[in-house]
């Protein structure tokens, strides 16, 4: 859940600087998996007003969910002007569209302009990503240059698009301060190319008999259109199944983006079709219930039905905290005879948008940034890129947090204050803060704590605590931080839930009895479990 803001000025001295010299870099959300429904939690504006902070103008650095997601619900606050590129803005649009806001604040800007903004001077300079379009932003400011990575890899065949110029990179060297995505820095070497998944993908189809259905994020238009050709080239048709994919490919068509992608037989034609000639590019590969995927893993699909002699390829990787979703997807296929290629067994078959330790190298050598600020990811990935850069001869003095108000002057990075960040969720149409835990007693609290749990599925359904402990306690009585983790160690081994939400449901009584007999007063209790992945054995070691 990405939301950045620049200011220039005398803010962190005492004195108020002037209003208007704040920008916003992309305004996105995050699904909450551990609550009910899975509502939207967006950014909560709450320290923005309190700081006296309003942008000037939103900039959008890609079209991810993680990036965009929260602006039809936050903007309206804001009114400022948006740029994004054609297809962020496209997408934008749709969802502005959606609540009923009109749209004329979205600007599209390509790839490689420029514009000003206030203080600001702008530029947007094209990356490799998941999604075509991405832009790193160099922002420069007084005598400051910084560079807002956003998300993105090296990928010397992106498929749409071109790869990442290192001239253009190069030419910005030295730069200040890099702000990068940490999302890999764990990995040692280099992501795959979408040019490699693309052809892994055709050997693949080309092996298979059945009908073949493929399960890929919609968003990633490079991947679509290779399985496409792939479709084509081993004389098989097309038909997509998902309302994502569909509106996707219908926003990038509007762009020009898939003009030679084969054209669509629709689903209901599916059942005319010899098998050896059906191929199907399918969301749901998370398991979702009510995706296609899992409606013909139930044999419940209204148009097509999937058998022994089918094969069902996941060119998407697992999102922590969906593993037992999909385990059960996968199950339901094998039972239908279906042979499934996922990640484990076929790891060719995918690529990640993100970079892994090779790349973040070069980029920096190209760069040659002063400063790391190393965001997009959990504190273990942070922590891996602050390690990197340092050995690079890069400062990275910290590793910031949500709501951290953060320096950079000619003395480097500073942490000026820290505002926790009370959560708030899309409800009932409306964004509302999200009450804290309920308690045995409902009497005044006071102060707030914060706890952040990550988890990752065992192999046995259950949950097991991974990482450091995420408690602010800042605001709430102090608490014995050892006696409190070995508790809750100890609790979540006796705790079963298939999903985060059945976990959370468990463990919140026994949390806020632990607090009611430890803390001398109870605070306000903000509790959020968070999947993630195990780590693997080359991090650790
Ligand atoms: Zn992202
Ligand atoms: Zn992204």
């Amino acid at each position: 859940m990405n939301l950045s803001l620049y200011g220039l000025g005398e803010r962190g001295t005492g004195e108020k600087g002037p209003e208007d010299e704040w920008i916003a870099v992309d305004c996105g959300m995050m699904i909450r998996q551990d609550l009910p429904d899975s509502p939207l939690q967006v950014p909560n504006l709450d320290t923005l007003s309190t700081l006296g902070i309003r942008p000037r103008a939103l900039i959008i650095t890609h079209g991810h969910e993680d990036h965009i997601g929260a602006a039809a619900w936050l903007w309206p606050k804001w009114g400022c002007p948006i740029h994004a590129t054609p297809l962020a803005a496209g997408l934008l649009r749709a969802k502005f569209i959606e609540r009923g806001l009109a749209t004329d604040a979205i600007r599209v800007i390509e790839p490689g302009e420029a514009l000003e903004c206030g203080a600001f001077t702008l530029r947007y300079l094209p990356l490799t990503h998941s999604i075509p379009e991405s832009c790193a932003l160099l922002l420069a400011a007084g005598e400051h240059r910084v560079l807002h990575t956003g998300d993105w890899k090296l990928d010397p065949e992106p498929l749409i698009g071109k790869p990442m110029s290192s001239t253009t990179f190069r030419a910005l060297a030295p730069v200040d301060l890099v702000v990068g995505d940490s999302t890999n820095a764990p990995m040692p070497g280099h992501s795959r190319s979408e040019g490699e998944v693309a052809r892994a993908l055709e050997h693949t189809i080309a092996r298979c008999e059945g009908r073949v259905v493929v399960s890929c994020f919609a968003s990633n238009l490079a991947r679509v259109l290779a399985i496409g050709h792939a479709a084509q080239r081993n004389g098989r048709r097309v038909s997509l199944m998902g309302r994502s994919m569909e509106r996707m490919v219908a926003v990038a068509r509007g762009l020009g983006y898939l003009d030679d992608f084969p054209p669509l037989v629709p689903v209901s034609d599916l059942g005319y079709l010899p098998p050896n000639e059906v191929l199907v590019i399918a969301t749901g590969s998370q398991g979702e219930p009510r995706a296609a995927l899992s409606r013909l893993a139930r044999g419940r699909h209204h148009a097509m039905e999937l058998g022994a002699g089918d094969s069902v390829i996941f060119s998407a990787k697992a999102i922590p905290g969906n593993e037992l979703l999909i385990e059960r997807l996968k199950s339901g296929l094998k039972r239908l005879g279906v042979t499934l290629l996922d990640e484990f067994s076929h790891p060719e078959l995918h690529a990640s948008g993100h970079p892994a330790q090779e790349e973040l190298r070069t980029f920096y050598g190209w760069v040659k940034p002063r400063h790391l600020l190393p965001v997009h990811g959990e504190p273990r990935h942070q922590q891996a890129h602050r390690e990197l850069a340092e050995t690079l001869g890069i400062q990275a003095p910290l590793i910031p947090l949500n709501g951290d108000l953060i320096r950079l002057d000619a003395e480097g990075l500073s942490l000026v204050s820290r505002h926790p960040q009370p959560p708030c969720i899309v409800s009932q149409n409306a964004v509302a803060p999200l009450p804290g835990l309920a308690g045995p007693n409902q009497g005044p609290r006071h102060g707030s704590l914060y706890l952040a749990l990550s988890v990752t599925a065992t192999g046995e359904g259950g949950w097991t605590r991974i990482g450091r402990l995420m408690l602010d306690a800042s605001q709430a009585s102090p608490i014995d931080e050892e006696a409190f983790t070995d508790w809750l160690d100890e609790t979540l081994e006796t705790l079963a839930g298939d999903t985060l939400a059945e976990l959370r449901l468990a463990l919140q009584p026994r949390l806020m009895g632990w607090f009611a007999d430890h803390l001398r007063r109870l605070p306000e209790i903000h509790l959020q479990i968070l999947a993630v992945e195990a780590p693997s054995a080359s991090e650790l070691g």
